[in-house]
């Protein structure tokens, strides 16, 4: 059974609120958006948040920490989405983390979005790179945190550097991480990948329950229906 709820999203802020009466909030899903520049993290972003697209590349400088709700497993969660800029490595401590201010909170998020653009080899070799400085450096314990990778520009398959089905191979069988392809210009799997995210952090959490969380379209800007 899914239950609806609306969710909002707003920019900044933390913290856990009573939602509805019930009590206590569970903590937030924090969800790491990190690939090479230019490769779409921002507008992946703000297509799932605001239903938004532009052509104009983003200045990628700063990392942005968006904040929304997701109805997983009958309870709501707040979902904390950070859109980090291209960093040159994973900071190997907390101390390197918080000395960088664009990789703050990076270590402790829940699950890894790895996007890459179909089209470029390189944001490929950078997404692998970030996937074995991840397991290599996460604090002892959290090793298994889930990475997604996401191949965009999926609208671009002409243009196709590496063949869908070598990445996906890779990805699923030997690194053992889920695999999306999609396009935030055209709206294609966009819902899809958050849900695989959700779910993957879902079921690593609490590993008896089957993870059931539907996505509806946006019903305005600013605002989606999640069941
Ligand atoms: P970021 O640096 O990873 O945040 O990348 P941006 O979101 O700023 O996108 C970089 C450029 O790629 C922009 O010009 C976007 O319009 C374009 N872009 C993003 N997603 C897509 C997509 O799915 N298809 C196409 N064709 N272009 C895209
Ligand atoms: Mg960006």
């Amino acid at each position: 059974m899914h239950w609806p709820a609306v969710c909002e999203n707003r920019e900044g802020g933390t913290g856990n609120r009573g939602r509805g009466g019930s009590g206590v909030m569970p903590p937030p899903f924090r969800i790491a958006v990190l690939g090479a520049q230019g490769v779409g993290k921002t507008s992946i972003v703000q297509r799932f948040l605001r239903d938004d697209y532009s052509e104009a590349p983003t200045p990628g400088q700063s990392r942005k920490v968006h904040l929304s709700a997701a109805v997983l497993n009958g309870h709501v969660h707040d979902l904390q989405i950070t859109d980090y800029p291209a960093i040159p490595s994973f900071p190997g401590s907390s101390l390197q983390e918080w000395t960088d201010s664009c990789c703050r909170g990076i270590r402790s998020a829940h699950v890894y979005i790895l996007v890459y653009d179909i089209c470029c080899f390189d944001s490929f070799e950078y997404v692998k790179t970030m996937r074995q400085q991840i397991l290599e450096t996460r604090v002892i314990g959290t090793a298994e945190v889930p990475i997604l990778i996401v191949g965009n520009k999926r609208d671009l398959q002409r243009g196709r550097v590496i063949p869908r089905h070598n990445v996906s191979d890779l990805v699923r069988k030997t690194w053992k991480c889920g695999y999306v392809e999609c396009s935030a210009k055209f709206n294609w799997h966009v819902l899809l990948l958050f849900g695989e995210a959700l779910r993957s952090v879902g079921c690593a959490r609490c590993k008896h329950v089957n993870a059931t969380i539907r996505f509806q379209h946006a019903l305005r800007r600013e605002r989606c229906a999640l069941m």
